[in-house]
């Protein structure tokens, strides 16, 4: 079993004060593979001063030198692709192939957020007095707090440190309790590039260790992926300091099937969201309004699929479309869900039980004849399992998408460009794609509505999420 026993704060490699331990397990045998710290709050204020001693040198180091080092950190995952992708998929269980895209798609993201180095702007406004111009800054916030979810952890730590350090901020990273060894990974890699002291800090614990980190007052701007109830408790935290919050939540995806829409690609597109991660992506479809005149053949392909699709461990087995769920929490609350869609009348074209095998596996499932009351139609599922509902046409399955308490994404498949229109104006989502997979754009802005978030991520707008605004008031004689 391995050991990670300290966390980088300040260019160094730490003992943390904590002495408590978390174990890590492989979630497609079960074997414990890593014990990591669980630190505590002494760790976190050490990586939090740190952060902040740092920032004001690295903010007035030009922002290209700045990106000269997020790129250079990029190259240095691209050379261990290999090593970082298999790391990923023992502790994650995503498929290998998946997790070679996740550290492409980080290398890619860091260096398209050090492209906006240059192209940060300001405005110049003219002023109501004579002999005065008027400025309007874009300024880095001071430390970040970066606080990761397991379900792309890799990623998700470029998605944060590369807009926070190329606006001028200093981090600190927190990982995921279940997911903590790529996180050293990345940072070992990171600590080769000579990144100045204290601008990238990385502290491994728990729930606990992320609380103390949104609740510090010499953090800045708390930028958050995860559950719902946990945003919550970390917005009320940063409440007691106002710190700004950026969180990134959770989905409850509709998508909307209309009665000429290409069902092959339609079926290969749901299909798609339901095994990609196995299930376990915030934007993923998680459940179906389909026109009548289609829902027989639209079910009919996706039981074909889903019946299908092969799933293990991906170290030891190839050709999978998809590894294990998280942990024992996810296999219970998916059982939990479809075994009460079963009661209420769903009915189970295929799957519907926890597998018979070693991981934590549930059956590929489609759920048909669902209804609005059942929790498998309203909660979050994170696992692969797909609830159809039939509508009769699409103002019906608008009402039924938008009356939800999610609003990250939403989907519409229809051939017909005046129904795609009508259901992009009246979906109230921050995402929505016509005829393709639920997956966004380094470029784009990812951001939830109502209980799915607050601000967003990814291009110019999620960038400017990491700075703040100050206006000059310049009078000249
Ligand atoms: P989680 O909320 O259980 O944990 C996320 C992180 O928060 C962990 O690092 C955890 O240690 C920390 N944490 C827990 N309690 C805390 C507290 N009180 N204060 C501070 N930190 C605390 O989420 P998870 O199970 O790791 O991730 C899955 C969830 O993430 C799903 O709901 C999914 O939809 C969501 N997610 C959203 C997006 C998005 O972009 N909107 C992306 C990925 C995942």
């Amino acid at each position: 079993m391995d050991k990670f026993e300290r966390n980088y704060i300040d260019g160094e490699w730490v003992t943390p004060s904590s002495t408590r331990t978390i174990n890590v397990l492989n979630p497609s045998t079960l074997e414990s593979i890593a014990t990591v710290p669980d630190s505590d709050a002494s760790d976190i204020d050490r990586a939090v001063a740190a952060a902040r001693a740092a920032q004001p040198a690295w903010e007035r180091l030009p922002a290209i030198v700045r990106a000269g080092h997020i790129r250079a950190v990029a190259n240095k995952l691209r050379e261990h692709k290999t090593r970082l992708a298999r790391r990923i998929s023992l502790e994650q269980g995503k498929i290998l192939p998946l997790a070679e895209v996740e550290i492409d798609f980080t290398a890619n993201y860091m260096d398209y957020m050090a492209e906006w180095a240059r192209r940060i702007e300001g405005e110049i406004l003219n002023s109501d007095r004579p002999g005065e111009t008027i400025y309007l800054h874009r300024r880095p916030i001071g430390v970040v707090a970066g606080i990761l979810p397991w379900n792309f952890p890799f990623f998700l730590i470029a998605r944060k440190m590369a807009p926070a350090l190329v606006a001028g901020n200093t981090i600190v990273i927190k990982s995921s309790e279940e997911t903590p060894l790529n996180a050293f990974d990345f940072t070992e890699l990171l600590a080769e590039c000579g990144l100045p002291k204290g601008v990238f800090n990385l502290v491994s614990g728990g729930r606990d260790t992320g609380a103390r980190l949104a609740e510090h007052k010499d953090v800045g701007l708390i930028s958050f992926t995860g559950s719902v109830g946990t945003g919550m408790r970390i917005m009320e935290a940063a409440s007691r300091n106002l710190t700004r919050v950026n969180l990134e939540l959770g989905g409850k995806a509709p998508a909307i099937v209309l009665d000429d829409a290409d069902l092959d690609l339609t079926a290969n597109a749901l299909f798609n969201s339901r095994v990609l991660n196995t299930g376990q992506v915030c934007n993923a479809a998680e459940r179906v309004y389909v026109q009548r005149a289609v829902a027989q053949p639209l079910a009919e392909r996706l039981t074909r699929l889903m019946s299908e699709a092969r799933y293990g461990n991906p170290l030891t087995d190839s050709a999978l479309h998809m590894g294990p769920l998280m942990n024992q929490t996810a296999v219970n609350k998916i059982a939990g869900l479809v075994d009460a869609a079963r009661q209420q009348g769903a009915q189970v074209l295929t799957g519907g039980r926890i597998a018979d095998r070693p991981g934590f596996h549930y059956e590929p499932t489609v759920l048909a004849s669902c209804s609005d009351d059942m929790a498998v139609m309203t909660q979050e599922i994170f696992g692969p399992v797909l609830p159809l509902r039939v509508v009769d046409e699409l103002d019906e399955a608008l009402a039924l998408a938008n009356d939800s308490e999610f609003g990250l994404t939403s989907s519409v498949f229809t051939r017909n460009l005046n129904l795609a229109m009508k259901a992009t104006r009246e979906l109230r989502f921050g995402e929505t794609y016509v005829n393709r997979e639920h997956f966004e754009a380094m470029q784009g802005f990812h951001a939830g509505r109502r209980k799915s978030g607050i601000g967003g991520a990814d291009g110019k707008h999620g960038l400017y999420e990491y700075m703040e605004t100050q206006v000059v008031y310049l009078q000249t004689p």
